[in-house]
């Protein structure tokens, strides 16, 4: 997920584990473009946790504490930027690295679904994504499919394993992933989550 105050985009992401700023635990923090959400943070009050700290990006720029005759404005605009990314729904079920969990669909007849960017928020449809043929995942016994996508906002290969449905195609249940190819040249994923302020 990905929110734009003022010019800037932030992208949304949830750590897999607590998360430390300057070694103080910390429910949310901020770092450059990305706004980090802690996994302690129960998902149902994610988004208190979230519109807070988009607050202290406004007031940041703004220099101020944000007046009462702004609130409304930022929070209508928040509020549509939520919606257009699948509502609260959707943010409680934001895995590590920003990536929406679609899992729990039946395997059986589901249908292809696209994807959006774990680091940008970028959306992709079925046919942007590259997808290779059903092979047997040896460490589950299921049937997997690897799946990849170019994100041009990101200049990087998003990649991805997802558990295939009886006819070999996508499910939808990502299995493991989603890794960047830049980032795969030195470790996988992104589990590190101690920000410098
Ligand atoms: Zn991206």
């Amino acid at each position: 997920m990905r929110f734009k105050i003022d010019a800037q985009v932030y992208s949304v992401g949830v750590c897999p584990g607590p998360l430390t700023r300057d070694g103080e635990p910390r429910g949310a923090a901020v770092h450059g473009r990305e706004l980090l959400v802690s996994g302690e943070v129960p998902s149902l009050d994610r988004l208190a946790v979230l519109i807070e700290q988009l607050m202290m990006i406004w007031e940041g720029n703004a220099g101020v504490p944000m007046p009462r005759t702004a609130f409304a404005a930022f929070f209508v605009n928040v509020h549509r930027q939520l919606l257009a990314q699948g509502g609260e729904p959707n943010l409680m079920r934001l895995g590590a690295d920003g990536v929406v969990d679609h899992g729990g669909q039946p395997d059986h007849g589901a249908e292809p679904v696209g994807c959006e960017c774990g680091r940008c928020g970028t959306k992709f449809a079925v046919g942007d994504i590259t997808t290779a043929g059903p092979e047997l995942d040896g460490r589950t016994g299921r049937m997997v499919v690897r799946r990849s996508v170019f994100c041009e906002f990101c200049n990087d290969l998003m990649n991805w394993t997802e558990r295939a449905t009886p006819a070999g195609t996508p499910s939808g249940h990502v299995v493991v992933g989603p890794f960047y190819a830049k980032e795969q040249a030195g470790r996988q994923g992104r589990i590190i989550c101690d920000v410098d302020a």
